[in-house]
């Protein structure tokens, strides 16, 4: 960050402006809005500003520029047509250690005026520090259509009703949750769009007087394969309206960056071999955070209720009466596979696909071979690399051909996705050199993959290959 965002209070603070054209006039009408005191130097003033003046909203010092002009002012603007003015005014300025902001010249300011979406008392300022004027216009487009007109109302209401909430909820938490409720209650919504402040005010104090206990509740929410796009709108609000998220070892950095910055985040990873105290402790922690009436998230990778072990923490829940709701995530076999470029299903090679779990049982038992062997189907396989040996074995002996296509995609959907391809007797030499998380795809579908990798390394190598075809032919045609 090479500027350092602030809002200043101007209220009565002298700010000098030199030059009197009519940027100057765009400049002063901004800082008198604000309350600034504005003062000009210039030989002659644009007629608005004559017409500040002759109203007493402006001071004007017909004098040539004075480097000491500038020890009267928190702020100075340079705003003439004459660059060396303008270059004297930024050293005098400098020199002094005022901010100082030659307009439209940005190596000769000290601050920049950012681009502001306004819904007063809210104030959004964006800037690209000079870099990027046009982005920025187009983002705040996109802002000032995203963000509703009363949201200013609101936040004046709130302004005047701080205290007397407070005083109500003397607890954070407390707070926060009253707020959020009647922001998102539609009828203050719309009371406030339509400019009914005092019955807005009314549903307020009611809302204040109705006294409702505040219940904890836990959000059983999927974060996604890995990247952060994929996860829900949902997902997302519920992530950054937690007092909690305990979260899994699945769960990817990107997506833990939405959560609410003072929100507590508790890691509940589980360690190999100790599977069963964990989960225990993780209910335990699920139902003490409710029960003190915080909103609890609960977030696992990819979808929570497939091989997640969702249902059975929702169970913990329901025995102890506390509500809950469920944000379903893509799941491995959706996100790895659709950015590894191996559709599931696809007309000419596999009419069905199934997700199984590689946690076999030592007697084999669990799993129905027979079928799994048969041919026009996918079939993907959850934490199967240890056990890729066993699997691969036990489809060959219920009759899949040892040359069926597999791939294993490790880290999907993660900027360090890789895919491995290879056959299925090939399969546990794969597994033993794929990094994890990784996902086991068998079946024809993955004979796709080297045409249609699109995401990461390897479509980069997919796209040399489409070149070196293109120029193949250009060679041909010359
Ligand atoms: N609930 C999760 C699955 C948990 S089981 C979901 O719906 O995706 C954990 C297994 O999921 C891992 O052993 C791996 O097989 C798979 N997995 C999860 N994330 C993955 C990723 N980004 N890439 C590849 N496999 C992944």
């Amino acid at each position: 960050m090479s500027y350092l965002p602030i809002f200043v209070d101007l209220k009565k603070r002298p700010v000098l402006v030199v030059g009197g054209g009519h940027v100057a006039t765009r400049k002063i009408t901004a800082l008198l809005k604000v309350g600034a005191n504005v003062k000009i130097v210039a030989r002659e003033l644009d007629s608005p500003l004559h017409n500040l003046l002759e109203e007493g909203k402006v001071e004007w010092f017909a004098t040539e520029f004075e480097p000491e002009q500038v020890n009267q002012a928190y702020l100075i603007i340079a705003a003439t047509d004459d660059n060396g003015l303008n270059n004297f005014v930024f050293k005098s300025a400098e020199a002094a250690q005022r901010l100082v902001n030659v307009v439209d010249d940005q190596p000769h300011c000290s601050y920049i005026f950012p681009s502001v979406i306004d819904r007063s008392p809210i104030q959004i300022a964006i800037s690209s520090g000079g870099a990027a004027p046009v982005l920025i216009r187009l983002l705040r487009e996109k802002l000032e259509a995203l963000i509703p007109q009363n949201v200013g109302e609101m936040a004046s209401i709130s302004g005047r009703w701080r205290n007397a909430v407070k005083a109500k909820f003397p607890h954070m938490t407390q707070r926060r949750r009253f707020w959020e409720k009647l922001f998102t209650n539609l009828h203050f919504q719309r009371l406030t769009e339509t400019h009914q402040t005092a019955q807005a005010e009314a549903l307020l104090e009611q809302e204040l007087e109705a006294d409702n206990p505040i219940i904890g509740e836990v959000s059983l929410v999927g974060a996604g394969p890995g990247d952060a796009g994929l996860l829900t709108l949902k997902g997302l609000q519920a992530i950054q309206q937690a007092d909690v998220v305990l979260y899994d070892a699945l769960v990817s950095e990107s997506v833990l960056e939405l959560v609410r910055r003072d929100a507590d985040r508790v890691f509940v990873g589980k360690r190999a071999g100790k599977d069963c105290v964990k989960q225990e402790e993780t209910n335990a922690l699920l139902v003490k955070y409710a029960k003190k009436g915080k909103r609890v998230v609960r977030l696992k990778g990819g979808d929570p209720f497939v091989f997640g072990r969702g249902g059975e923490e929702l169970e913990v829940l329901k025995a102890e009466n506390i509500p809950f709701n469920v944000v379903p995530g893509i799941t491995a076999a959706l996100g790895a596979t659709a950015y590894a470029g191996i559709p599931l299903t696809h007309r000419d090679y596999s009419q069905n696909a199934t997700f199984i779990t590689g946690h076999i049982k030592p007697d084999g038992t669990s799993l129905k071979w027979e079928a799994l062997a048969q041919s026009n189907q996918t079939l993907v396989v959850y934490m199967g690399t240890i056990k890729a040996g066993e699997l691969a074995s036990q489809l060959q002996r219920y009759g899949k051909p040892a040359d069926t296509p597999v791939a294993i995609v490790s880290n999907g959907t993660l900027p360090n996705q890789s895919t491995q391809i290879g056959t299925l007797s090939e399969l546990p030499e794969l597994a033993a050199n794929a990094p994890t998380p990784a996902l086991i795809v068998i079946g024809e579908v993955v004979k796709l993959q080297p045409q249609l990798a699109w995401f990461g390394s390897q479509a980069q190598q997919f796209i040399s290959t489409q070149e070196t075809l293109w120029n193949n032919q250009l060679e041909k045609c010359a």
